[in-house]
């Protein structure tokens, strides 16, 4: 006879339920490098190394020079929801790093091989471990979980291999490791311009050729002339904002393209709150209308600003990506930048009229 019951209803694995969540955290191979970059940027270092293979697909290894895990942590480190950086929820509006969720590390576990070779500075060796959905598992040919000692230099190494190796409708929808891996130097690229004081590289596994290569002494239009070429460079002009408190802006500052200046390649915005990576639609929308009265038709402008605003007027917690972040007085805060490039590029555009007039 046919049954009258509905389907029954069940609790999902555990691992599942993690290897879901992670899917939502990383969903490119640059997802998971951008969470590992912030996570050695939070540890202090001053230079970052990073090698690619397979578009990130096979192999994303990130080595810095930071203050390192400790020995002890290691069980830990991989289990979600354990971080070194916030206790209470009211940490979070005087949060001053990145992470905050203790989420990156343990996703990647779920959905990849990851090896961690790390030596905090009061330790007299490095240690490895290796990791699955969350937990210290023996590595390939090794009987023990626990994390072995092993030569090394202060700092942290993090390997990541076979990237959803067990998300095969994930691994099937990547058309080309050369988009993924463009994603990756897309990423290295804005961190490199942003983060003064620490030096970058990044190359593909096995090639001698860097992508990118700065030096943790250059300066931001340094860094832009190596990233994005002397053209663009050359081409700069610096806004600053001033601070508002009465709408918790604490200031910003850019560099910007002069309006003489058409790029031929059209770069997404480098836009940076509280020194996070993200993208804003309505400050772009702004931006860009203001550039199209300067600019021909169709024309580009290179933008890299750089927002500080009160801490407690800034909410990172919307998404697991971070990438959207909403904050107060938006409308007013936009407001304020484009004025300021307004006056900027006006200023430059009506000098240069003026002496090709004489
Ligand atoms: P979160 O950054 O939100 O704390 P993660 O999963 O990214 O969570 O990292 C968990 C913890 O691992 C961090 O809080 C930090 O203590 C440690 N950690 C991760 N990467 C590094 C690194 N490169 N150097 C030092 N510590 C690290
Ligand atoms: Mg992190």
């Amino acid at each position: 006879a046919k049954s009258s019951l509905g389907p029954k209803i069940k609790a999902l694995d555990i691992n599942v339920i993690n290897r879901i969540a992670a899917g939502e955290i990383i969903v490119h191979p640059a997802n998971a490098l951008k969470e590992m970059l912030e996570n050695s940027i939070d540890a202090g270092s001053t230079a970052i190394d990073i090698v690619v293979k397979d578009g990130g697909l096979k192999l994303l290894q990130i080595t810095d020079n930071g203050h390192g895990i400790n020995r002890d942590d290691l069980a830990i480190l991989c289990e979600r929801f354990t971080t070194s950086k916030l206790t209470a929820f009211e940490d979070l509006s005087s949060l001053t790093t990145y992470g905050f969720r203790g989420e990156a590390l343990a996703s990647i576990s779920h959905i990849a091989h990851l090896t961690v070779t790390t030596r905090s500075t009061e330790s007299e060796c490095a240690w490895r471990a290796v990791y699955h959905d969350g937990k210290l598992i023996a590595p390939k040919g090794g009987s023990s979980a626990e994390p072995k000692a092993t030569a090394g230099k202060k700092g942290t190494q993090i390997l990541v291999e076979d990237l959803f190796f067990n998300v095969p409708s994930r691994l099937r929808a990547f058309r080309s490791p050369s988009d993924e891996y463009n994603r990756i130097v897309d990423v290295v690229g804005r961190y490199a311009v942003h983060t003064e004081g620490v030096a970058f590289t990044c190359k593909k596994h096995g090639e001698s050729h860097h992508s990118i290569i700065t030096a943790a002494s250059a300066s931001i239009v340094d860094r832009i002339r190596v990233i994005y070429g002397s053209e663009i460079a050359s081409e700069l002009i610096e806004i600053n904002v001033a601070p508002a408190k009465n709408i918790g802006l604490l200031g910003a500052r850019g560099w910007i393209t002069n309006a003489n200046f058409n790029a031929k390649k059209n770069v997404a915005p480098l836009f940076f709150i509280n020194h996070r990576s993200i993208s804003c639609a309505p400050l772009k929308r702004a931006l860009s209308s203001l550039y199209s009265s300067f600019l021909p038709k169709g024309g580009h402008a290179f933008m890299y600003v750089s927002l500080l605003i009160e801490a407690d007027k800034l909410d990172v917690n919307v998404h697991p990506t971070k990438r959207e972040v909403r904050f107060l007085n938006e409308e007013e805060i936009i407001q304020r930048i484009c004025d300021e490039v307004r006056k900027t590029l006006g200023a430059v555009d009506s000098s240069r009229l003026f002496k090709t007039q004489m």
